[in-house]
C-alpha cells in the first residue's frame, strides 16, 4: 500500500471535553470545565507539527466546546502557521465580538455552529443548561 495515496485530507480533533452546555446526546461527555485530561498546549503544538509533516490536511478544531482552551488561539495559528487549513466547530454561546476577532485573526478559515440550522436552533441540541433550548 502506498502511503501518499492515503495521507488525510480532514482531521476532526477534539482538542477538550470541556463545554457550557452538556446536551444530554453528547457523545463528548462534556464536562463544564476542561478536562484535566485535555492534551498540554506543548503536546497539542507537537502534534499540530506532527500532521503538518505528513500532509496539509483541513483540520477542524472541536469539542467539547474548543473555545473552553485557552490556548485555542494559539493552537488555531501555529497550524495556520504550518500550512493547514483550520476550522472550529462550536456551539456558538461564547462569541463574543471580541472572540470573533480573535477567531479570524487566529487564522480559523472556517467555523462550524453545531447547533443552529437555517437561523433556528437544532432540536437535537438538548442542553441540560438553564434557558439554552
Ligand atoms: S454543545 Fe456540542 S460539545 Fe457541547 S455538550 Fe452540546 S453537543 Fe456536546
Amino acid at each position: 500500500m502506498k502511503f501518499d495515496t492515503h495521507k488525510p485530507r480532514l482531521i476532526f480533533w477534539e482538542v477538550t471535553k470541556g463545554c457550557n452546555l452538556r446536551c444530554v446526546h453528547c457523545r463528548a461527555t462534556a464536562t463544564e470545565l476542561s478536562s484535566p485530561n485535555d492534551l498540554p498546549k506543548t503536546k497539542a503544538l507537537n502534534i499540530i507539527k506532527q500532521i503538518s509533516q505528513l500532509s496539509l490536511p483541513i483540520i477542524v478544531l472541536s469539542g467539547g466546546e474548543p473555545l473552553f482552551r485557552t490556548d485555542i488561539f494559539e493552537l488555531a495559528s501555529y497550524a495556520r502557521d504550518c500550512g493547514l487549513r483550520v476550522a472550529l466547530a462550536t456551539n456558538g454561546t461564547l462569541v463574543t465580538q471580541e472572540i470573533a476577532r480573535k477567531i479570524v485573526d487566529s487564522g480559523v478559515r472556517r467555523v462550524l455552529h453545531q447547533s443552529r440550522r437555517s437561523g433556528r436552533r437544532d432540536p437535537r441540541c438538548l442542553s441540560r443548561h438553564p434557558g439554552s433550548v
